[in-house]
This record gives C-alpha cells, sequence and structure tokens, in this order.
C-alpha cells in the first residue's frame, strides 16, 4: 500500500476507536478467512455474576461460601473476584485462608482453618483425589445454560459446587452474523469447559469450539489453523491469549483487556466489542480497493 493510503486508513480507523499498528496489520486483515475468538472478555462481558452456590447435604451454605470465598480471596482470576464479590452481596466474609496453591488452568487450593479446600475444574478435582463420576457429571446441567460451573472439595470429598454466569456482550452475535456474511468462519476457544463453551457458541452461532484450551493450546491451535492454509486473526483480551495474538497472521486486542494483549495485537478495538473486527475488516478491504 501507498503510505498515504494507509495513512488514510488508519486515520479513519481510528476515529471509529479502532488502532491499526502498522501498514501490515491493515493489508493482512483484508485477506482474513477464520477468525479466532477468545470466550470470556471478548464474546463475554468478562464479568461474571456468582449465580449458584450448592454445597453437598450435610454442608452448612454459609460456612462452604466462606471456606470458598477464603481461598478464591488469594487468586486474581476473574472467577476468583466474582465468587468473593458474591460472597459479599449474600453477606458471607470469607474466610481466612492459607499455604494458597493455584495451578493454571485447573483452579486454586489452600488450608482454611483444619479444612484442606481446592475449587476448580475435573482436572483439579482428580488431582484431590475425588473420582466420583456421577458428581461430575452433575456440572453439565448448569454448563448447559451457559454457567461456568466450578467443583469444591473438602478434604479431597465432594463439598459442593459453584455457578458463576458472564453475559455475552449484547453486540456480540450481531458481529458473527457480519463476519459470516463476509465469509469468514469464527471459531471459539477457551479454557471453560465443553458444556459451557457449547451453549454459548450455539447463542452465537459460532462455526466451530474448542474447549478446555490451556494458554498454550490456544497459541497451538492459532498455527495448526495457519498451516491449514487459513488466513487467521485472533481476537482476545487476557494475559493468557498473548502467544496466539502474537501467533495470528493478525492480533485484536479488546481495548478493555489487559496490556500484555494489546501490546501482542496489530490490532486494538478501544470499545473492546467484535463489531470493531468487522469495521476494521472493511476498513481494509477499502483501502485496499482505493490502491489497486
Ligand atoms: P478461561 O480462559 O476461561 O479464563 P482458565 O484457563 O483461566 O480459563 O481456567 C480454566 C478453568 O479452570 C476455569 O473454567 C475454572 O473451572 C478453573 N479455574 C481456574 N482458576 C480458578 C479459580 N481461581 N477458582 C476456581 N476455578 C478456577
Ligand atoms: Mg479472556
Amino acid at each position: 500500500a501507498t503510505p498515504m493510503s494507509v495513512m488514510t486508513g488508519t486515520g479513519k480507523g481510528a476515529q471509529h476507536g479502532i488502532l491499526i499498528r502498522n501498514a501490515e496489520a491493515l493489508e493482512t486483515l483484508e485477506k482474513i478467512d477464520t477468525l479466532v475468538v477468545d470466550k470470556t472478555g471478548t464474546l463475554t462481558m468478562g464479568k461474571p455474576d456468582l449465580v449458584a452456590v450448592e454445597p453437598v447435604d450435610g454442608i452448612d451454605e454459609s460456612e462452604f461460601l466462606a471456606a470458598v470465598a477464603g481461598v478464591e480471596m488469594g487468586s486474581e482470576h476473574p472467577l476468583a473476584h466474582a465468587i468473593v464479590e458474591g460472597a459479599r452481596t449474600r453477606g458471607v466474609s470469607p474466610g481466612e485462608a492459607k499455604d494458597l496453591a493455584s495451578t493454571t488452568g485447573e483452579g486454586v487450593q489452600a488450608a482454611v482453618g483444619t479444612l484442606q479446600v481446592a475449587i476448580g475444574n475435573e482436572k483439579m478435582m482428580r488431582r484431590v483425589g475425588v473420582e466420583d463420576e456421577t458428581w461430575l457429571g452433575s456440572a453439565e446441567s448448569g454448563r448447559s445454560q451457559g454457567h461456568t460451573v466450578m467443583f469444591v472439595a473438602f478434604d479431597g470429598r465432594p463439598a459442593g459446587k459453584i455457578a458463576v454466569a458472564d453475559p455475552i456482550k449484547p453486540t456480540s452475535a450481531k458481529a458473527i452474523a457480519a463476519l459470516h456474511a463476509r465469509d469468514i468462519r469464527v471459531v471459539m476457544l477457551t479454557g471453560d469447559s465443553e458444556g459451557t463453551a457449547q451453549a454459548v457458541a450455539r447463542e452465537m452461532g459460532i462455526d466451530e469450539v474448542h474447549a478446555n484450551v490451556s494458554p498454550e493450546d490456544k497459541h497451538r491451535e492459532v498455527e495448526k489453523l495457519k498451516s491449514e492454509g487459513r488466513r487467521v486473526a485472533m481476537a482476545g483480551d487476557g494475559i493468557n491469549d498473548a502467544p496466539a495474538l502474537a501467533a495470528a497472521d493478525v492480533g485484536i486486542a479488546m481495548g478493555t483487556g489487559t496490556d500484555v494483549a494489546i501490546e501482542s495485537a496489530g490490532v486494538t478495538l478501544v470499545r473492546g466489542d467484535l463489531t470493531g473486527v468487522v469495521q476494521a475488516i472493511v476498513l481494509s478491504r477499502a483501502t485496499m480497493r482505493n490502491i489497486r
């Protein structure tokens, strides 16, 4: 592209809250045929609310929530914030936790009083010796509603479940329909479970879903699509999205996301919603057409 038309293109983008880092990003956007999106914070608001607190029979709900919130006080994860906030809203003060250990993509463990508390997904439960398949399967009904359901174990035994709901951004479905109209395939990657991911994807008409994906796997998934000959844009907001954003043909960061994501991306959407991806592609196509 000529420097002049690129400047006009990036200037127009900026007026609409689409910050394009360089000529290469603007040129590549035009050729994109696949958009990979992260779920939490990209398709959804990234501000989950605690919606269910379900201790097993014989465990008091307030004591259960106090222990859970106490452990989550020590975690930086958005799920942890939702749980601690939810406990406060319900008038429960977090218990005092010590010896916190978090496992990326699985959950957290700590001691609350004499109790060993573990919170997280199936992997975390198996890590602490919980193998009750019926109980582990009981999370699916919440997940089919798009909720993120987490398991809680006390001393290596099932203690209950908690669920959070992260509302979908109002603009996500429309943006995906607009991408489809331009023959762009939409692939969702998430660290969340299969059931939750499928429910969210169905609601938005997403073509392909990969759940239980670790941060390294997000990056690998982008590389794989590229090796299959796809031209890939990746939209994400988190630290865990940074390697995938950098690996994509064009990385698109949500302006509402982390600095690490923004630094790894060629495009930043100030308003942090997917409508900006559509606008960016339209802008790129118009700019490149002007040049030819
Ligand atoms: P995401 O990309 O969806 O944020 P992560 O890879 O961070 O996913 O986490 C994957 C899963 O691990 C979560 O859906 C949750 O079940 C579990 N998990 C991670 N951190 C925590 C935490 N602090 N408390 C409870 N569960 C957690
Ligand atoms: Mg995210």
